[in-house]
């Protein structure tokens, strides 16, 4: 690797986030024709590669180690070598690690691209019913110390609500939705692009009782009306 080379390019590639069909003809570019795939699982992402017969070398990138990892792959980047991110699905970056690399990135006057795809919120929201022109994306609540505080945070909010959420917690959330931020429309989607992909629409309280009524398995995004269109609902 030579010092004197001009910079790689750091792309940021969306992979499916359930049905690989989802995956694009530039992702599978990109990831056969960069000099190293930086994957947040790289077992998890064996599966993919196998898939599309993608063979370039892989390295783990994930939270536990983006402080030593994130300069390791600024100095690959600097020498000349392209690097592709993967999270385990969906966008890197949205509720996965890739920021900080970003920022390294920038900092050091390497090109960023983004290669776009799958995003569960994205997909969740425009799916949703409810109004799709302001949104506010919130990714995970903290599970306990300022959860509640993050949540009220949230009642005044006007534009529509987006949140992630595990299978075990869904029902936690929604009951912290009607507690904090009232009676209100809600979209409940889980198991997106997938073979049993469902969303349930409508109050909280009967989403709730939907929910709570059968097991529901599988990852779930929450998509939760804000406040304007409830006080205005003419507005566009
Ligand atoms: N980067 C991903 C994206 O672009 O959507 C999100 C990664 S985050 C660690 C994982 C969360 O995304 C899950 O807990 C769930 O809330 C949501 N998610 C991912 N895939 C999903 C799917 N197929 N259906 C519903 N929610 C999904």
């Amino acid at each position: 690797m030579s010092n004197n080379a001009s910079p790689g390019t750091l792309y940021l590639v969306a992979t499916p986030i359930g049905n690989l069909d989802d995956m694009t003809f530039r992702a599978v570019n990109i990831l056969k024709t960069a000099d190293l795939v930086a994957a947040e699982d790289t077992r998890n992402s064996s599966v993919l590669f196998r898939h599309f017969e993608i063979k370039t070398p892989m390295t783990a990138y994930h939270e536990y180690n983006e402080r030593t990892k994130g300069p390791e792959l600024i100095q690959d980047l600097l020498g000349g070598k392209s690097v592709a991110v993967i999270t385990d699905a969906g966008t890197p970056g949205i509720s996965d690690p890739c920021y900080p690399l970003v920022k390294l990135a920038i900092e050091a006057g390497i090109r960023v691209e983004s290669i776009p795809g799958a995003c569960a919120a994205i997909s969740a929201l425009v799916i949703s019913g409810l109004p799709v022109h302001r949104f506010r994306y919130e990714g995970f609540l903290p599970h306990k110390k300022g959860r509640q505080t993050r949540m009220l945070s949230l009642k005044e909010e006007t534009g529509s609500i987006i949140f992630y959420e595990s299978p075990h917690r869904v029902v936690k959330l929604l009951e912290e939705i009607k507690e904090f931020l009232g009676e209100r429309n809600v979209s409940v989607s889980r198991e997106l692009t997938k073979k049993f992909e469902e969303t349930i629409r409508g109050p909280v309280s009967d989403v709730l009782a939907i929910l709570k009524s059968k097991e529901h398995k599988g990852e779930f995004v929450v998509v939760i009306e804000g406040l304007s269109d409830r006080r205005r609902p003419n507005e566009d």
